[in-house]
Order: C-alpha cells, then sequence, then structure tokens
C-alpha cells in the first residue's frame, strides 16, 4: 500500500476543492489512486492528420490540420449554429456548433492554421465536424497531440462545468507525469514471466497513454489479468479456509430411509447424469468437509429427486434438512412433490413461507427446534432469525440466480457445524460466468434429460397468425392436454403490460368459453390465496388453459401441458424464453412452444428467437445470451458485486478468467496460507482487496 496513492483527489495541480468535489460525487474518485483506475473507455489514434478530401462520414474521430474561416451563423432561434470553412490543399469543409457559440467567436482567428478533431459527418453532401476539439496547429502543439488519445467517461454534470474527458486526460497526464508516483506490483514475479505480464506501473501509464496498439494490447491483457486473478484468488482461498477448517457434518451412512426410497418409492430409473452427480454428493458429505456444491442441470433434467436423495441421506444420519426455493408457488410445489413422492414413508415435511398463517408456523417452529420435522421447504422465510433448527445438516438452494451470495451465508449459521449446501441452478450458465459467480463452488452437472422425451418444437408466429395457433390449441385440448400463454411483465410499462394480460385472458374466455374450456389467470397483483386457487385448478387438470405472467417462470411441473405461448417474445431475454419453454415437454407427449411476435423485429430480437427457434440446448442458449446481452443483464448477476469489472468483460475474456483461476489455483497450491515471503506484496494487496467493495480503491 503505497501512501502516496491514497493522496486525496484535491491535491493534484489544477483540481482544487470545487473539481474535486465534482469528481467524489460523480465518479466516486477520491484519490489519486481513484483517478489512476478511471480506465479510459476507448482511445483515439491521433497520429494521423487526415486530407480533407478523404474524410468519409463514416469514419471514427478524426484530424485534419487547415485554415479556418467565414464564420457566420446560420439559422434563427433554436436551430441557430455557428458555421465555419476549414481549408486544406485538398478542399474545404465545415466546422459546426449548436452551443457555446458566443465563446467560440471570440476565441478562433479566422485565417489562423488550427487541427480539428471529431467525428465526421455529412450534411447535404458537405463533409463537416459538429463540436471540434480545436488546437494550434504550430510545430510544439502539434508533437503534443500527435499520439493515442484516451477518452474518459465523463457526466452531463461534469461537462457542463468544463470537466470534460479532456480534462480529465490533462489531470491523468500530470498525475503519470509525478515523480513521486509510484505503483508497486502486487503479482509474484513467476507469475509475470509465466504469463507474460507486463509491470503494473507501466500497464497504468501504458493503458492511458500507449505508445502504439501493442502496448495498449499489452497493458490491456496485464490490467484484465489482474483483476480475473484477484476475484479467483478471494474465491478459492474461501474454499481451501473451508476445507481446512473440517468442521463439516459427516453424513457417514446410507440408511433406511435412503434405501427404502431407492427399493420402494423411486417412480423411475434414475439418469446415469443423475445417478453420477448423487455419487459426487455423497463423496462430498461423508468426508467431514462442508460440502458446497452447484448442481447444474437443465430445465427438465430431474434435479428435484436428487435434491430429495440428499435429504434422505441427511435423514439416514439424523440431521434435518431444508430447501428454499424463490417463489411462493414454487415452494409449494416442491412440497407437493416431495411428500408426494415420499408417499407412506415415515418422513415429516412442512413448508414454511410468508403467507404460512401465524398459528400454523408457531407449530412448526417448535416442531423444527424440537427436532421432529425433517424437511423443511419454504422461500426466503427460512433464513429468517426466527427459523431455527434442532440440528440442520443440509441446506438446498433451489435457483440459486434468484439468491444473493449472502443469504447463502446466512444458511450456514444455522448450525454450530455449517450445514452442508447444495445450490441448484436450472438457468445454465456459461462457464466463465460459472467461474467467477460461483468459483467457491464444486460443480456437478446434469447433463441428460430423462429418456423418452420428445425434443419441443419451437416455432415463430406472427401476430397476424393468431387463428393458426388457436387451432394447434384446440387441438392439443382434445387430445386432453393443457396450455400456458405467457404475457411479458417489465416495469417501466407495468400498467400496458398488465392490461395486455387481461385482454388477452378476456380474449381466450371468448374464443374458448365454458362450459367446455375453462381458463385460469395468474399474476403477481393477485393474493397469495388467489394464486394458489388458480395455480391448483390448472395442476389438478380443471383449467385447460393458463393465462399469466412470468411468475411461472420458475421451476413449476405441470407435466400435461404440452403447449406454451410466449405472447411478444421479442421482450424477453433468451434465459427467460429458454425457462419459460421449460414448463412444457416434461412428460412423454410432443410438445411445443410458440414465440408471437410482432411484426416489426429489431434485428437483437430476431437473433434471439431464431436462435430460440433452433435449440433447445440450455448451454448454446446462455452462450448466445452472453453474447448478445453481456453478463451485466443476465438475470440474478446484477446484485452480485462480484460483476462490477473495471476492465473485464465475461462475455470476451473467458481465455484469461481461465488462466487467471489457474494461476491462482497454483499459488494456493504451494502457499495456501500465502504466508512465503516471495507473496508477501501480494498478500497485502489482497488483505486491502478483501477490505474493500472495489477493485482499485487500493494500491
Ligand atoms: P428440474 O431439473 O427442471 O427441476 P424436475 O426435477 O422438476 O426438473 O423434473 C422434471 C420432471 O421429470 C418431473 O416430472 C420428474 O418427476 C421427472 N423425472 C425426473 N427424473 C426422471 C427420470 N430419471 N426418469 C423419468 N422422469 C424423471
Ligand atoms: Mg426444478
Amino acid at each position: 500500500m503505497s501512501s502516496y496513492l491514497q493522496t486525496s483527489i484535491e491535491y493534484l495541480k489544477g483540481v482544487g476543492p470545487a473539481r474535486a468535489e465534482l469528481l467524489k460525487k460523480e465518479l466516486q474518485i477520491f484519490t489519486f489512486n481513484d483517478l489512476l483506475f478511471h480506465l479510459p473507455y476507448r482511445h483515439v489514434d491521433r497520429s494521423k492528420i487526415y486530407k480533407v478530401n478523404e474524410l468519409r462520414a463514416e469514419m471514427p474521430y478524426v484530424q485534419v490540420k487547415g485554415i479556418v474561416s467565414n464564420l457566420r451563423l446560420i439559422g434563427k432561434n433554436r436551430a441557430q449554429r455557428l458555421v465555419a470553412d476549414l481549408r486544406d490543399e485538398t478542399g474545404v469543409m465545415e466546422l459546426v456548433w449548436f452551443q457555446g457559440i458566443k465563446w467560440v467567436r471570440e476565441s478562433v482567428l479566422p485565417g489562423k492554421i488550427y487541427l480539428a478533431f471529431g467525428k465526421p459527418a455529412a450534411f447535404s453532401g458537405t463533409i463537416n465536424i459538429a463540436h471540434p476539439t480545436l488546437d494550434d496547429a504550430d510545430e510544439a502543439a502539434v508533437k503534443k497531440y500527435l499520439h493515442i488519445m484516451p477518452m474518459y467517461n465523463v457526466t452531463e454534470k461534469m461537462k457542463a462545468r468544463g470537466l470534460d474527458s479532456r480534462a480529465i486526460m490533462k489531470m491523468m497526464n500530470l498525475l503519470l507525469a509525478d515523480p513521486k508516483l509510484e505503483i508497486p506490483e502486487n503479482l509474484p514475479e513467476p507469475i509475470l514471466v509465466q504469463n507474460k505480464l507486463v509491470q503494473r506501473h507501466w500497464a497504468l501509464l501504458q493503458i492511458h497513454f500507449p505508445k502504439d496498439d501493442k502496448s495498449l494490447a499489452a497493458a490491456t491483457f496485464r490490467l484484465k489479468f489482474e483483476e480475473f486473478f484477484f476475484i479467483q484468488l478471494k474465491l478459492l482461498r474461501f474454499k481451501v479456509r473451508r476445507e481446512q477448517l473440517h468442521n463439516g457434518i459427516e453424513l457417514k451412512t446410507i440408511g433406511e430411509y435412503f434405501n427404502t426410497f431407492f427399493k420402494y418409492n423411486l417412480p423411475f430409473e434414475l439418469t446415469n447424469a443423475q445417478k453420477r452427480v448423487l455419487k459426487e454428493i455423497r463423496h462430498d458429505v461423508k468426508t467431514g468437509i462442508q460440502m458446497n456444491r452447484l448442481v447444474q442441470g437443465d430445465v427438465g433434467s430431474g434435479k428435484t429427486v436428487v435434491a430429495l436423495m440428499t435429504m434422505l441421506m441427511a435423514i439416514d444420519n439424523g440431521y434435518q434438512s431444508c430447501m428454499m426455493a424463490p417463489t411462493e408457488i414454487l415452494a409449494g410445489q416442491h412440497y407437493e412433490t416431495i411428500v408426494g413422492m415420499l408417499r407412506d414413508m415415515p418422513v415429516k415435511v412442512r413448508l414454511l413461507r410468508g403467507s404460512t398463517l401465524t398459528k400454523e408456523r408457531k407449530v412448526i417452529l417448535k416442531e423444527l427446534l424440537e427436532g421432529e420435522i425433517h424437511i423443511l421447504i419454504g422461500t426466503h422465510a427460512l433464513i429468517e432469525e426466527v427459523v431455527q433448527f434442532k440440528n440442520l445438516g443440509l441446506a438446498i438452494i433451489d435457483e440459486q440466480h434468484r439468491f444473493g451470495v449472502e443469504q447463502r451465508a446466512r444458511l450456514w449459521k444455522k448450525n454450530v457445524k455449517p450445514p452442508h449446501v447444495l445450490v441448484m441452478t436450472a438457468t445454465p450458465i456459461p462457464r466463465t460466468l460459472a467461474m467467477t459467480l460461483y468459483g467457491d463452488l464444486d460443480t456437478s452437472l446434469i447433463d441428460e434429460l430423462p429418456a423418452g422425451r420428445k425434443p419441443i418444437q419451437t416455432i415463430l408466429r406472427y401476430d397476424t397468425h393468431r387463428l393458426s395457433v388457436n387451432g394447434l390449441m384446440k387441438q392439443e385440448i382434445k387430445k386432453g392436454r393443457q396450455i400456458y400463454i405467457v404475457y411479458p411483465l417489465i416495469a417501466e410499462s407495468e400498467k400496458l403490460d398488465y392490461k395486455n394480460l387481461v385482454d388477452g385472458y378476456e380474449q381466450m374466455c371468448r374464443d374458448f368459453p365454458e362450459p367446455e374450456y375453462q381458463v385460469c389467470i395468474l399474476h403477481g397483483k393477485m393474493k397469495a390465496d388467489e394464486k394458489t386457487r388458480e395455480m391448483t385448478r390448472f395442476m389438478k387438470g380443471q383449467a385447460q388453459i393458463m393465462v399469466a405472467t412470468t411468475v411461472i417462470e420458475v421451476g413449476v411441473n405441470v407435466p400435461n401441458a404440452t403447449v406454451m405461448i410466449i405472447e411478444s417474445a421479442q421482450k424477453f431475454g433468451l434465459s427467460q424464453l429458454h425457462q419459460l419453454r421449460g414448463r412444457v415437454g416434461r412428460g412423454g407427449d410432443q410438445s411445443f412452444c410458440v414465440l408471437m411476435a410482432d411484426v416489426k423485429l429489431s434485428n437483437d430480437a430476431k437473433q434471439r428467437l431464431n436462435t430460440m427457434v433452433e435449440t433447445n440446448d440450455g448451454f448454446k442458449i446462455a452462450e448466445a445470451d452472453l453474447k448478445l446481452r453481456g453478463p451485466g443483464d443476465l438475470e440474478g448477476t446484477v446484485q452480485s458485486g462480484i460483476l462490477d469489472l473495471r476492465i473485464g468483460d465475461l462475455s470476451k475474456d473467458a481465455p484469461i478468467v481461465a488462466l487467471a483461476r489457474l494461476n491462482a489455483q497454483d499459488i494456493l497450491r504451494q502457499d495456501p496460507n500465502l504466508q512465503h515471503p516471495n507473496h508477501l506484496a501480494l498478500s497485502q494487496y489482497f488483505e486491502a482487496y478483501q477490505r474493500t467493495a472495489k477493485w482499485g480503491r487500493i494500491s
């Protein structure tokens, strides 16, 4: 930690209290170090001077040199603008200002040679640059600006007070030229050598003011590596600690409960993937080390039964289990499924959720503490302080992406010895993202669907095809099948979305009239008991059509449903569409997913919908999603601060993530507690890193 880097930003030359205030408020730049890590979002090449006749409107930022003359005001009132000619030996172009006209008129000298820099555009056949940056074109000045120039993000407020990208660049220049500035290396020498990484100080110099493209690439690689390396070190260190503690619960035996279930109750043959994952879990829970395992399996791959059988292992060894689901409906459904599967086995299962009545809740809490209840199923309600177990041995979290890491940790505290934790996610996440989000967990993969499933047929239909879609619906209902119709619900247009949903419901009631047809409806604004009633109607087959919002997205299991119609499908993200589609195709019958879309689709939406039509493979879809949307938008990742990356990009940097992880693993293998003298700088940096939320806040 270098104290000079921690110097408050107002002590930088040219900053002062007012600008410092702005930097703190707008960009959270408090210290020299923070400024250093305000990295350019891109660079523009100012090493080249273009000729006027070379300019094209499609070009990015360019620089031209010529005589500026003929300043004139054009237009009236709000349309008023200042225009000037710029002439070189090849032709004439225009410079245009819409704002700050007075200032430009006062400071620009007609007849003088300037360097103009900006984005070219074409207006009625003439090339122009709006709001160019103008510099004196005398020899010395030209030299100063001939390099690859950094561009920095600034806010509108900052711009309004003259603190623009260029001003930041000047500050950065001053700071980096400061002889007192010293940026210590935080990676051990062998890592630098093996991975051909440049020194940290040099990397920071070059990321702002690169000599050339090669230096910029080297600096970028180094800083990305560093960012991913410390994330991985943190996750893996966490894992090492856990393994060192060796204070997990030992589930030694497979006993009565597990065996009885396996012999008499299991309604189907397990898939090989399910068997393998159960073995992996079994291997973990008997070691005495706390298990932290992620089970990934596409929708419909049969995670619930794996969860149940793991819970039976806990019961066999005298421990309680709990299973947490993200919604009331899903928790209720898990409860039904599990009670159903256990049939007449003497296992006491209870359901606890927000809507559980106080009286019942009291009984549950008491029986939980006394150890009478074997399995508790519920929602977030499970992690509340008041929920105390006698001896919790296993906690299962279904659809983890809806829960924060924080909540996961709270479950550990439900027993003196931390319970084993099994996280199950149905949203396949790309490997890079999995490594970053769940890098501290061991992973298991259920990469096989139960036999006899027919792949779901996905079709794209435009609103004009509604009649033929109704035809498909009638045909399926005739066969005794059921249908979901899902409407989007987007916060910004909630009112309109609800209207669409209700209109759609009414239309369905008209097109599919009682008593032949029964239509039910489900959305987030309904009361819990109404929701349960409607859901039950559908689950019992009393209604053939369910009109709903995405409340049904996660985990709902009605094997008799064979058609999923998604309205305004273009408004959904890929992984959400895949989740929704996973609600059908759960029985032996051919199922269909109909994507209803507007005729006018953006390219992006077209790509998404076509991906859905082309593949049923959740992992391919997840990769496509990451490419199309970037990780920031992936569901459930937003709240996880870990994805707050400064320079790394999970959709592009998979190889660097893997490399960083390997290196972090190596270091911890040699030196699990980071105590080796060669790792002093590393461990000091790492300690500070762990204390702060953001990389770069430390030095
Ligand atoms: P998910 O992985 O999406 O949570 P579920 O656990 O809900 O999937 O299982 C989907 C359906 O497949 C359920 O109806 C379940 O009973 C059934 N199922 C699970 N495993 C098998 C299997 N090995 N063979 C046949 N059906 C299975
Ligand atoms: Mg499930």
